[in-house]
């Protein structure tokens, strides 16, 4: 129901109420209302089952298009302050390396931090091992059995490095996100390639 549809169920509910004033026409309302949450609810799920739809198509066809999120659920994330941006998730990041690390950052030197990363990086290449063991029928006895499971492996992992990264460039006191954005801008530029951060 779109917001015109709305104003003529309200005007009905009104209408049918000075036709018969023992109907309520609140309730009239609320009902209408209700239709159109739920009209909304479905459309969410349909975008749900969408998304899901095309990251299975991605897979099959090594297309990287996991996490896949739609335009509406980007927004619903940013009205509920979820948006996940490379700022927000080192900020909470560092929050919770607290949690571990009472002392703050300073307790690891950098060589720790670069050793925690180096083990994430590590770890995506054993998921891709798996992956690979999976692909060409070697013998597998580990748990992960799928193209899917080591894909959800591969995304944990770098999900992991990412983490390790941002805090050993936080250790390092360097700003991760200025390095990103001027690393890759510099290569567009050498390139010739439009794409900027
Ligand atoms: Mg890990």
């Amino acid at each position: 129901m779109n917001s015109g549809q709305l104003i003529d169920a309200l005007n009905q509910a009104d209408q049918d109420w000075n036709s018969n004033p023992d109907r309520n026409p609140t309730q009239n309302a609320v009902a209408w209302i209700q239709g159109m949450v739920d009209e909304v609810q479905q459309a969410q799920d349909m975008c749900t089952d969408l998304t899901d739809i095309i990251g299975r198509l991605g897979r099959t066809l090594g297309v990287d298009v996991e996490p896949h999120q739609t335009h509406t659920e980007r927004l619903m994330d940013a009205a509920k302050g979820r948006l996940l941006t490379f700022a927000r998730m080192s900020a909470i990041n560092a929050e919770r390396c607290l949690r571990w690390h009472e002392g703050g950052i300073e307790e690891w030197s950098i060589s720790d931090w670069g050793v925690a990363f180096a083990g994430e990086a590590g770890e995506v290449c054993d998921a891709i091992k798996k992956l690979m063991r999976i692909r060409t029928g070697v013998e597998n006895k580990s748990a992960i059995k799928t193209e899917d499971d080591a894909m959800a492996a591969i995304g944990t992992e770098l999900a992991d490095t990412i983490l390790y990264a941002d805090l050993l460039a936080r250790r390092c006191g360097i700003n991760l996100e200025h390095y990103i954005k001027h690393k890759f801008n510099e290569v567009s530029k050498k390139y010739g390639f439009p794409e900027r951060l």
